[in-house]
């Protein structure tokens, strides 16, 4: 069988008993909107993570941009990230009419650089929104003494890193607010688009919740801009499903991770883990100069490859004008040339790895 990037069809067999039930059981209540799984889900995660409130919304992008809205971020306003992610980060940002600002990041794990947060604020900053890239947290602590020393919220984009951990505690539980996202391909995905919001603010939480449901405080009565951002019934009970062996399956991401640390160890550089937190490996990510070669090769070879991501934010044309980089991001230009993503699940077998590295280093030496 043909290696696949991301396995969902092995996953789905694995839960099909599972998952077919959760989805039999939506169509046969009809509550397709706010039905019973919804709150189901949001006390199973709140759990997980050990946040106060989890809010589930229609996507990851939603879940961002919601947190931004009820931290009431407006024009003129300024958000500091990374231009080293997926565009939504600055989308919703950028969407609020507030002014992307973008930090370089570390060489080693293309995560934030903390060391050069402070140098960004400005009087009109109001949040800080680092990005748990391909499922390891940032510097979390160090973001968030800044961001306390400033008076500033600091949003995860835990898109990736749903089921990781930092010094001991969850992602999507380790600032003001985080946001994660429920697409297929993610580490705890759905079979649509779905996300969910984490904090232990009640003011904040309640201001979510109304946003969520157009702005409303109850049945049509309109508080405060809204929009339509449920995550429906169906793709919460897939969800639940899908938790059953959740744990396994970040045990096997870490497993997999670990291995191809050190099959690859000494052949080619890869993103680095730091010693206090975990990664799951949303994308197990390498190093190379002549890339475009080396996926060719792989590609012929049946190993499917991919660029977490190929131009950073910055040089993207419809953020170039209306974002500001804080002194230089040299390092996100470089990794964006250089980094490719090798295929990564939890249904990895030992055997696939053992051959993908096999062609990666073949690839490497022609
Ligand atoms: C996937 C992703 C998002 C957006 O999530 P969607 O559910 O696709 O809207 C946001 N940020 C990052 C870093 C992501 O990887």
């Amino acid at each position: 069988m043909a290696i696949q990037f991301i396995d969902l069809k092995a996953q789905y067999q694995a839960l099909k008993s599972r998952i077919d039930a959760r989805i039999h059981k939506v169509l046969d209540h009809g509550q397709y909107i706010m039905g019973p799984e919804v709150a189901e889900l949001e006390c199973r995660l709140a759990a997980y993570t050990g946040a106060k409130h989890c809010i589930t919304v229609a996507s990851g992008t939603e879940a961002l941009l919601i947190s931004l809205m009820a931290l009431d971020v407006r024009p003129g306003d300024e958000i500091i990230t990374t231009p080293f992610t997926f565009v939504a980060t600055a989308e919703v940002i950028a969407l609020l009419g507030a002014t992307p600002v973008f930090v370089d990041i570390e060489a080693d794990t293309c995560n934030i650089d903390a060391g050069k947060i402070e140098a960004a604020i400005t009087p009109r900053t109001r949040a800080i929104m680092p990005v748990s890239l391909y499922g390891q947290p940032a510097d979390m602590d160090e973001i968030n003494v800044i961001a306390a020393h400033h008076g500033l919220a600091v949003i995860e984009d835990a898109a990736q890193s749903f089921g990781a951990e930092y010094k001991g505690r969850k992602s999507c539980n380790l600032s003001t607010i985080g946001c994660t996202s429920f697409f297929p391909s993610k580490p705890l995905g759905c079979y649509g688009d779905g996300g969910a919001i984490f904090t232990s603010d009640d003011a904040l939480a309640k201001a979510m919740r109304e946003i969520r449901v157009h702005g409303q405080e109850k049945r049509y009565v309109h508080t405060r801009i809204g929009v339509g951002g449920r995550m429906d019934t169906l793709q919460c009970g897939v969800v639940l499903a899908k938790l059953e062996r959740f744990d396994w399956e970040v045990e096997q991401r870490l497993k997999i991770g670990a291995r191809y640390n050190e099959l690859l160890a000494g052949k080619l550089p890869v993103v680095s883990q730091r010693r206090d937190r975990t990664s799951v490996f949303a994308q197990y990510t390498v190093f190379v100069e002549n890339r475009e070669q080396v996926q060719d090769k792989l590609k012929a070879a049946g190993v499917p490859t991919a660029v977490h991501y190929p131009i950073p934010l910055n040089r993207q044309a419809a953020y170039s004008a209306l974002s500001r980089v804080s002194g230089s991001v040299n390092t996100s230009d470089t990794m964006a040339s250089r980094v490719m993503s090798l295929p990564m699940s939890a249904d990895l077998s030992q055997q696939e790895q053992g051959q993908i590295v096999m062609l990666v280093i073949e690839a490497l030496s022609k």
